[in-house]
């Protein structure tokens, strides 16, 4: 099967999973988009209002302020992979529970063994957990670590990994932009260092 293929077959089992209840509130799930070849892999939380209403990760305002800063990092959504932990929405965009993130990650899982990025980013603390305890790491929070690099191995693929706030924070406190900003261009650097 070409990528494309096992990333649309990921899709349709997506939009048609019952595997946890939020697929009972849900309108439209929400697998991810982007580039089938992109370096670098992005991962959020869960949909929010606007992505479960339009099936897409990130339209919202956090999506917008995602934007920007890829855009600062000269980077453009069309040249990125864009997904979530949880691929519904949560009720009143409440945390995700673990055991909703036990059901659906094996779709991400699935994603990322397709996609195969060299560097992923992971926006706020649930992705940052999920992802930094499967490749050994122990984490407490992401406020001490944004903005480091993670070498590792995942899923058996080398990949660096730079955690970083959720953009919906710096649209709740300001302070949290500077750090994304800053963030960003940690991932900017990485990237043309692997040119
Ligand atoms: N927040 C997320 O974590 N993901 C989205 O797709 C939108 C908002």
């Amino acid at each position: 099967m070409s990528k494309q293929d096992v990333l649309e077959r990921i899709a349709v089992e997506v939009h048609i999973c019952q595997r946890c209840e939020l697929w009972k509130n849900r309108r439209n799930a929400v697998p991810g988009e982007g580039n089938l070849e992109a370096a670098v892999l992005f991962i959020g939380e869960a949909p929010g209002y606007w992505e479960d209403v339009k099936g897409r990760p990130f339209v919202g305002a956090a999506g917008k302020l995602l934007a920007e800063l890829l855009l600062k990092a000269g980077l453009s959504r069309a040249e990125v992979y864009i997904t979530n932990v949880l691929k519904c929405r949560p009720p009143e965009n409440r945390d995700p529970r673990p055991s909703e993130i036990q059901s659906c990650t094996p779709f991400l899982e699935r994603q990322i063994k397709a996609i195969k990025p060299t560097l992923i980013v992971t926006l706020g603390r649930h992705s940052t957990s999920y992802i930094l305890r499967k490749m050994g790491f122990e984490t407490e929070g992401i406020t001490g670590i944004h903005g480091k690099l993670y070498n590792g191995e995942l899923f058996d693929l080398k990949v660096r990994v730079i955690p970083t706030y959720h953009p919906a924070a710096a649209l709740y406190n300001p302070r949290y932009r500077e750090a994304l900003e800053e963030d960003f261009q940690v991932v900017k650097r990485e990237l043309k260092l692997s040119d």
